[in-house]
């Protein structure tokens, strides 16, 4: 496929930040993200320094008929902050993250990473719920949900979302809020990059709690027994405890965040090293920001594909299904399962306060292909396809989370995921902001 050629010298003259094409260095490292399985070529990437850049930039697509692609952390597994055939505003220069000690408030750049936001919030004693890896993106993170260790006590990440400067798809700059176009606001909180730029995010803070946790791996002779005894925890879990378990290179890694000295979540600990053969036990005092690296680098350059879906109970036959699945992978695949709870305060917000789909208590169960060999492509993803559909056939009506939903999720699964109402609420706030679908390349809301 040949890239085409735009005159792109309109908008580099009112542009702070580097506009690239395919005839400028620096163009093919702008265009890498995540997941290796995507190479997409976009005849223009904009990076933007400024909210005035976007508002340019979104302007100059208009006159140019282009789509736009937006790049914040560039984690969505699904590929959607590359595109081929249109503008992507690539958002990573715009990683600033400033606190207010005294509102508890942070305003985090649309670009910001996990760490950029981290780093100054706990060294001024403040923490917000964040997801599980300091490298992801705050922006597709807390569009699409932000399942983390604090979920228990505060919720998921979007609940914390205060405001959100965003430029629409004509160009306008608007702050959505509770008090300022409270429809925007609700459909951003779930809905992911449907409605426009954000180019900053004001959330509110917590205290920073005292937190002990780490990681605890079972040997491969003990993955149906440690899954349930994860179970049965989880299922008996203070709001404190956030457990998540995932199996990785033949083991079961179960990882615990808690905060403060909750006597049922020493009890939790106490049962995860007193009743199996342990492999590694790596369970003691920490910190947040320890928490947050405690899984260690998922680097750029491996492929990937991968589809998750929300169950409300981890069954003994959902387990054996799981843990058989997860023997038929492929020899020597790096690919994994991870199950992560739905509990506690996330699961207390009311269904309709936000776009998000899911608040019932739960579990939502992903099937993660990684490799490195494009002729492993087939394999791994038959391998995904195979397992999710597994842990579907046991959930008929329900959907999954679209923060690590697939390139190819069916456009009836991205329905399913909001449910019939929500999505028919979201279908109006994209035909108000966007309806052209300017912004396509997401878990799309069709106009
Ligand atoms: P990008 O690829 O930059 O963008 C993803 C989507 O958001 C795109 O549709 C894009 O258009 C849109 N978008 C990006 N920036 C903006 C913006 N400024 N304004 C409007 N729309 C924008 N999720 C969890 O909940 N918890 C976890 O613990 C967790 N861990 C993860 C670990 C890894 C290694 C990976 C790869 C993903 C993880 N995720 C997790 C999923 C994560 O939430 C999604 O991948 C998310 O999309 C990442 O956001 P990003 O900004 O990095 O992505």
């Amino acid at each position: 496929m040949v890239t085409p050629i735009v005159d792109v010298s309109g908008l580099s003259s009112e542009h702070q930040g580097p506009v690239l094409t395919p005839l400028d260095a620096g163009y093919d490292t702008a265009r890498i993200s995540f997941n290796a399985l995507i190479d997409r070529h976009p005849p223009v990437i904009a990076r933007a320094a400024t909210p005035q850049d976007v508002v340019a930039s979104l302007q100059f697509a208009q006159s140019a008929g282009l789509p736009v692609a937006m790049r914040g952390g560039g984690h969505s597994v699904a590929g959607h902050s590359m595109c081929d055939d249109g503008l992507v505003i690539d958002l990573r220069l715009l990683n600033h993250a400033s606190v207010d000690v005294e509102r508890r408030q942070v305003i985090a750049g649309g670009g910001a990473t996990w760490r950029d936001v981290d780093t100054p919030c706990v060294t001024r004693g403040l923490v917000m719920p964040g997801g599980t890896f300091d490298t992801t993106g705050v922006a597709g993170l807390t569009l699409g949900g932000g399942l983390g260790h604090l979920m228990g006590v505060h919720g998921l990440t979007l609940d914390h979302l205060v405001s959100a400067d965003v430029v629409l798809a004509d160009g306008t700059l608007v702050t959505a809020s509770a008090g300022n176009d409270p429809e925007l606001f609700w459909a951003l909180r779930g809905g992911g990059g449907n409605f426009g730029v954000v180019t900053a995010f004001e959330f509110s803070l917590d205290p920073l709690p005292v937190v002990f946790g780490g990681e605890i791996h079972y040997p491969d002779t003990h993955l149906r027994q440690g899954l349930r005894l994860y179970r049965d925890l989880v299922e008996d879990a203070p709001d404190e405890l956030t457990m998540m378990a995932y199996f990785r290179e033949g083991f079961l890694h179960i990882t615990v965040g808690a905060r403060g000295g909750n006597p049922r979540s020493l009890r939790a600990l106490d049962a995860l090293r007193a009743n199996l053969p342990i492999a590694r036990d790596r369970l003691g005092m920490t910190s947040y920001l320890q928490i947050q690296v405690m899984q260690g680098d998922t680097p750029f350059g491996i492929r990937h594909y991968w589809k998750s879906q929300f169950t409300d109970e981890l069954s003994d036959d959902l387990i054996d299904e799981i843990v058989d699945h997860y023997h038929a992978r492929t020899a020597g695949s790096i690919s994994s399962v991870l199950i992560e709870p739905v509990h506690g305060q996330a699961t207390r917000v009311p269904l309709d306060a936000t776009a998000f789909g899911r608040r019932a208590p739960g579990f939502n169960v992903s099937v993660l292909g990684h490799w490195r060999d494009p002729a492993g492509d087939d394999a791994e993803i038959s391998w995904v396809r195979t397992g999710a559909a597994r842990v579907a056939a046991r959930n008929p009506e329900g959907g999954g989370y679209l923060n690590y939903a697939a390139p190819d999720e069916p456009q009836e699964r991205v329905r399913a995921a909001f449910g019939v109402e929500k999505y028919a609420r979201l279908l109006e706030v994209k035909r108000r902001v966007d309806p052209e679908n300017i912004f396509r390349f997401n878990h799309n809301i069709r106009p």
